[in-house]
């Protein structure tokens, strides 16, 4: 599974798309191997739409994982965001993915690190609620700044499986 943006889909809340040329992209693309999918607009989000962070719950709505997803303007879109998640784990499963190539650092796709929900551009550590999803469902995750591990991540996978 991968980011839809990062094979340049214009799916992120800015309207554009992240590009991120890789070989393991390019060869798994080539392979028809590439379960694109963006999970903010999979849970009914619009592109564009404002940028949003994850933060601790507790003043806003129940969040998944004990966060909450609150957008620039204060509307929390934990909802949206969550649904988007679980549809991606079911996608995944169907599938049968293992690992997913994920665009760093978003509030659904972020792996390992994430915004602190201070919108000042504060990183923690922490997974996007698809991240987490998909990583509790057994799914390898693996965030697009760190190709080079997924590409022997891969590697492994395909041996284990040939
Ligand atoms: Fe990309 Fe994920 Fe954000 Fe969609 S939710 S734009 S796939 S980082």
């Amino acid at each position: 599974m991968i980011s839809a943006c990062l094979l340049g889909r214009p799916v992120r809340f800015d309207g554009r798309g992240a590009a991120r040329p890789h070989p393991l992209i390019d060869r798994l693309q080539a392979a028809g191997r590439l379960i694109p999918l963006c999970p903010e607009i999979a849970g009914g989000l619009p592109t564009p739409r404002p940028p949003a962070e994850l933060v601790p719950t507790g003043h806003v709505t129940d969040g998944a994982g004990g966060r909450a997803v609150i957008d620039a303007t204060g509307a929390d879109v934990t909802a949206a965001f969550a649904t988007g998640a679980a549809l991606a784990v079911e996608t995944a499963r169907r599938a049968g993915a293992r690992l997913a190539l994920l665009k760093a650092r978003s509030p659904s796709c972020g792996a390992g690190l994430v915004y602190d929900g201070s919108f000042s551009g504060r990183l923690i550590a922490g997974d996007g609620l698809t991240a987490a999803a998909l990583s509790a469902a057994g799914i390898i995750v693996c965030a697009d700044d760190d190709l080079d591990r997924a590409t022997g991540l891969l590697a492994e996978i395909d041996g284990d499986s040939a």
